[in-house]
């Protein structure tokens, strides 16, 4: 029987609700994660095609054990692993909820549709775009990066881009972004057509911020050779550290260049909203396009992203495949015509429902205490003698290495720790490589994080270090 009587819904709700306050509750206390047993890994993956119906109370007994138990951590106030967020409960609901209706949010005339360009506008509000910008939201910031870049090729290709694809054009383009600039620029280089050898990956200066100098020199010599410069895309916040590109100069050479100005905002874009680091995002509001992802700073269950694009009717051209004849413009035109997806979920109940929850003052709080937070950790860091800080950009990453007195091989010693630091599940964090360099990578988006998990986090690094150098033995005790 698919359908459930009103009372057994009813019953298998408050179950499943009992199951994620009860984790809830205990968040605060509990291991970040445990790894996933071998036998378990088999049986999730190798589950026998069920013939027949299972009693649903039992299956929600076995997500609980089976699934919950084993989760990748990012709910933790000790996760500091990427760029993961823990979901803001209120947007728990929200994902319930939209499930509930299982609207397609295509376009036509329903709540969904509505909410969406409700959230829509908030985006805009946030980032000083005119209210008539296009906009949509996407699985994620990959998406919200490739939509936009989409829009760019039809505007720099004239449209022709959509009939005769690249043939029609004399010269090769090309796009500017830093070494920093994330990888999904080079997927949506290369899935648009392109081509990666064609993305100018420019060096960065001291604080992993695009170097403006190299990038004007390196858009001379490519017209020089001949080729076609069409847009920078910019970072506003990148993964390994935080960097915010400078975006006004970036928008004045954008300008004077007739360049497309995009911004990569996934991880950074809600930067903008704290107080330490709003002033850094000046020149974002003149950008061309914007990428965010709400599944990242704002707290919203993955999956969440957003793109704006400033100019709604080339968004709307690069995408619709509804004949203008046809078009019906009394109505809103669907957001199947501003982007690749027809059937789509409704992403933004979710978003709706904890950004009037948490309130944009209640998000500048929260987007301020993660930024101070990892001022502090960079501040413990920076006391120890242990410890050694490698970079910090304005945001909430903080790379480092553990470097005791007398340590010969630092890297190594690095690179071997962590591991035993990811599996003992006390706090979780990753690694990443700088200027060749491995780094350790704290990255603070979770409002949970109190100064004592920045404690634990250092003293579990430590003792692990200890005994990693307890275990080689070529260095005697005395140098330790
Ligand atoms: C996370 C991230 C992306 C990719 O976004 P997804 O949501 O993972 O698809 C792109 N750019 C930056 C700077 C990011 O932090």
């Amino acid at each position: 029987m698919i359908d459930l009587s009103p009372e057994e819904f009813r019953q298998l709700g408050y179950q499943a609700i009992d199951m994620i306050s009860e984790r809830l509750a205990a968040m605060q206390d509990a291991p970040v994660r445990q790894p996933v047993p071998p036998e378990l890994r088999d049986q999730l993956m190798h589950q026998p095609l069920p013939e027949t119906g299972i009693n649903p109370a039992a299956l929600l007994e076995q997500v609980d054990e089976l699934v919950l138990s084993y989760p990748m951590g990012n709910s933790s106030p000790r996760f500091f692993a990427w760029v993961n967020s823990s979901p803001a409960p209120i947007a728990i609901l929200g994902e319930l909820l939209a499930a509930s209706l299982n609207a397609s949010v295509a376009g036509g005339d329903q709540s969904a549709f509505y909410v969406e360009h409700g959230v829509l506008n908030w985006m805009k509000a946030i980032f000083g775009f005119p209210g008539d910008s296009g906009g949509i939201l996407t699985s994620g910031g990959s998406m919200a990066n490739l939509i936009p870049l989409a829009v760019m090729r039809f505007v720099k290709t004239q449209g022709t881009v959509r009939a005769q694809g690249f043939y029609g054009e004399s010269a090769p383009m090309v796009i500017y972004t830093s070494t920093q600039g994330h990888s999904c620029i080079q997927k949506a280089m290369e899935l648009l057509g392109f081509g990666s050898e064609y993305l100018r990956k420019i060096p960065t200066d001291a604080e992993f911020r695009m170097d403006m100098d190299k990038l004007k020199a390196q858009i001379a010599a490519d017209r020089a050779a001949g080729l076609r410069p069409v847009c920078i895309a910019a970072s506003a916040g990148t993964v390994n550290t935080g960097a915010i590109d400078p975006l006004d100069e970036i928008a004045d050479l954008c300008a004077q260049e007739d360049l497309w100005f995009h911004v990569d905002g996934a991880y950074g874009g809600f930067g903008i909203l704290a107080e330490q680091t709003g002033g850094l995002y000046q020149g974002i509001e003149r950008a061309d396009s914007i990428a965010v992802d709400p599944h990242k700073w704002l707290y919203i269950p993955v999956e969440c992203g957003c793109a704006l694009v400033k100019n709604a009717q080339a968004m709307r051209d690069t995408f619709s495949l509804v004949p203008p004849y046809l078009r019906d413009d009394r109505a809103l035109p669907w957001f199947s015509e501003f982007g690749p997806q027809q059937t789509r979920g409704f992403k933004a109940l979710k978003l709706w429902l904890t950004m009037q929850h948490i309130g944009i003052e209640g998000y500048r709080e929260l987007i301020t205490h993660d930024v101070a937070m990892a001022q502090a950790l960079q501040e413990r860091i920076g006391a120890r003698e242990d410890f050694e800080l490698v970079a910090a950009g304005a945001l909430s990453v903080t790379c480092f290495r553990y470097t005791p007195p007398g340590a010969a091989d630092i890297e190594a010693l690095n690179r071997q720790l962590l591991p035993t630091v990811q599996s003992e599940g006390r706090v979780f964090l990753t690694g990443t490589e700088l200027d060749d360099q491995f780094v350790l990578r704290a990255c603070i988006v979770n409002f949970r994080t109190r100064e004592s998990d920045l404690d634990i986090l250092l003293d579990t690094i430590a003792e692990a270090g200890q005994r990693a150098l307890a275990a080689t033995p070529d260095i005697p005790a005395s140098q330790r």
